[in-house]
């Protein structure tokens, strides 16, 4: 899943308004960020085999310190409380959290059963929706579109139209059907590398939240009778 971490992040900013689209995205995103980095350090592996799935073809081997439920919860926990420690906004951390293991949920959902409990479990857990490629994409494409769309609702530009948020919703769909319909990479140090790429979508999510403000908040105010 790649589009749908996203859209969750997105779609947090109705609950956080105070917390940056770019530490949303840093946590929804967060285990697949740390992924690259331990395939480049060569504790985690991946192989690719353009039969894995119908989706991706890279086979999940051992990935048990970015994507183990029980590791999860620990990098759930740090992110939470780092940014506490600096923000002190208890909403925006608990929330941030949430973000994090959001993400191996959802990964859950569409992973072969690849996803272990804790590292050196024998349990994994998938339940292979990504057997399917219309079904991801119908499932990954609806949780981007209402991520997007709670974001436009709870924030508002704050001059003229936004292309910086315009550029960073195009920028997505773009890698994600290249992801899907591009030819596989060539090995598992080309995706550890083009995946350190990812942090540049951080800072984009930064940038364009710099742009905006709480909007409407027509999502956060019981009583208001506006939509959402
Ligand atoms: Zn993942």
């Amino acid at each position: 899943m790649f589009i749908g971490h996203f859209g969750v992040g997105f779609a947090a900013k109705a609950i956080a308004p105070k917390t940056s689209l770019g530490s949303l995205f840093l946590a929804a995103q967060f285990i697949d960020l740390l992924w690259p980095t331990f395939l480049l350090l060569g504790i985690e592996s991946v192989r690719i085999d353009p039969h894995a799935t119908a989706v991706t073809p890279l086979d999940f081997v051992h990935y048990p310190f970015s994507h183990s439920l029980l590791t999860v919860l620990g990098w759930a926990l740090l992110v939470g409380g780092g940014y506490y420690a600096i923000r002190r906004y208890a909403r925006g951390a608990v929330v941030l959290g949430a973000l994090v293991v959001s993400h191996w949920l959802l990964d859950a959902i569409v992973h072969p059963p690849d996803l272990p409990l804790y590292p050196g479990s024998e349990l994994f857990v998938g339940f292979g929706l990504w057997s399917s490629l219309a079904g991801t994409l119908v499932v990954e494409l609806a949780i981007f579109a209402v991520g997007v769309g709670l974001y436009l609702t709870s924030t508002r530009a704050l001059k003229g139209r936004d292309f910086v948020l315009g550029s960073l919703v195009a920028i997505l769909l773009l890698i994600y059907i290249a992801n899907l319909f591009g030819s596989p990479p060539p090995d598992a140090m080309a995706i550890a590398r083009v995946g350190q790429a990812q942090w540049l979508l951080v800072l984009w999510g930064y940038w364009a939240d710099g742009r905006r403000v709480p909007g409407s908040g027509a999502v956060l105010q019981p009583g208001w009778s506006g939509h959402g």
